[in-house]
């Protein structure tokens, strides 16, 4: 596998206005038909000092609408130039972090992993309406108990079925037993296309799917499925400290992938990331967008260019060895962390190859989860709480919350 380079601030900075400058200049040229213009200079620095080493922000102000999908058929030339930045994320993203052959897929810099989650749920739903004849009610999105709601959200806006996969309480695991009784109760109800959606980090715990477990089961019962991946949390993780998954384009039943990188990479709200075989975006396409150069395929419509610049700065910047290594200090703290847990008998689950710990909920009380600002799964009655080993939490974040929960053991047992 090729593996991208680092570039330079500078060369970062050249590469950015030189998109910049093959974009529309609303302050020079004749745009007289588009809504869109710069950000207003009334309210926002036009031409400030600084703004000349701030490519992430004159890109916001020079406000590029990236509106429709930009690796197939033609985009709007008003913003090409940034575009081609959007463009080289996707392929980096597919090729070099997740084993897509070079230009095999499409995709596009989505609001989020909601919409990214959504967008290859329709694209499977009209699939198998328009290929296979099914019906709404002959369709079923299969994930499992510890999905993201955003499945939930997607068979709720595309008037589909979900059946969610029990997984097993301790190992957050799924089984290929788990996976036939599901199916055995929706084939009975009736359900005959599958929309697989499997986790690679679940948000509560860092879990994995196994993918095989959902693909050799359909295809023991011969049922037509599409496979995608929900890499939100953990795309931009888990192939950086796992090297053996099956959750990626090499393998041939991965047909799309969720990304987020407002998540992990740290970027700016409204950076999700959807990437999807070639020859599948096209399910998606509202043909009646005709006032857009190249219609839309998106579920968003008009969109920031200065999102998909800053991801590719981020990335730009660390190069893959460099991306690897900011990953390895996330999985030291949480292998410490996990180990001291052991060591004091506070059950929780860690995926070892996630930065992820989750701790039972009888080891601590709500004021110590509020002190350190840990997640329930559930609000209402928490199960579990977890800790997320982001950048700011350090070990020396973590060391009074392991006090705390010792001090809170010797309590009970005392
Ligand atoms: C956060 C998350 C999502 C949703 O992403 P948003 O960017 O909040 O829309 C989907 N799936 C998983 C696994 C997530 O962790």
């Amino acid at each position: 596998m090729h593996h991208w380079k680092k570039l330079s601030k500078e060369a970062i900075r050249k590469r950015v206005f030189a998109a910049l400058d093959r974009n529309v200049n609303f302050y020079e040229e004749q745009v007289l038909g588009v809504p869109a213009s710069h950000l207003d200079s009334k309210v926002f620095y036009q031409d400030a000092p600084f703004l000349q080493d701030a490519p992430f922000l004159s890109t916001l102000i020079r406000n590029p609408n990236h509106i429709g999908c930009h690796t197939l058929g033609t985009s709007e030339h008003f913003f090409s130039g940034t575009q081609e930045i959007e463009r080289e994320l996707i392929a980096l993203c597919a090729e070099q972090i997740l084993q897509a052959a070079p230009n095999a897929c499409d995709g596009y810099v989505a609001s989020g992993g909601t919409e990214a989650n959504l967008q290859a749920i329709w694209i499977y739903r009209n699939y198998f309406r328009t290929e296979l004849g099914a019906r709404l009610e002959d369709i079923c999105i299969l994930c499992s108990q510890d999905s993201h709601y955003s499945m939930k959200k997607a068979a709720n806006v595309l008037c589909l079925d979900l059946a969610a996969v029990p997984v097993a309480e301790d190992s957050r695991s799924l089984s290929r037993q788990g996976v036939a009784a599901t199916l055995q109760q929706q084939k009975a109800l009736g359900k005959k296309y599958f929309i697989v959606v499997a986790n690679m980090m679940t948000t509560m715990f860092g879990s994995v799917d196994e993918a095989d477990c959902y693909t050799e089961v359909l295809e023991q019962e011969d049922c037509p499925y599409k496979l995608h991946v929900d890499g939100a949390y953990g795309g931009f993780y888990y192939p950086f400290t796992e090297a053996q998954h099956q959750l990626h384009f090499g393998n041939p039943r991965v047909s799309s992938v969720t990304l987020d990188a407002h998540k992990m990479v740290q970027a700016p709200y409204g950076t999700g990331i959807f990437l999807i075989r070639k020859g599948y975006m096209q399910y998606a396409n509202t043909k009646e967008a005709s006032y857009v150069e190249g219609e839309d395929y998106t579920l968003i419509g008009s969109r920031s260019g200065a999102n998909a610049v800053a991801i590719w700065m981020i990335l730009m910047t660390y190069g893959y060895w460099g991306w690897k290594e900011k990953i390895r200090v996330l999985q030291e703290r949480a292998a410490w962390f996990s180990r001291e847990l052991q060591q004091e008998g506070i059950a929780h689950y860690r995926n070892p190859y996630a930065n992820i710990i989750t701790i039972r909920s009888e080891h601590l009380t709500r004021s110590i989860a509020d002190r350190f600002g840990l997640v329930p799964d559930r609000h209402a009655a928490p199960a579990w709480y977890k800790v997320v080993l982001m950048e700011h939490a350090t070990i020396e974040h973590l060391e009074p919350l392991l006090e705390e929960l010792q001090a809170y053991k010797e309590v009970q047992v005392g």
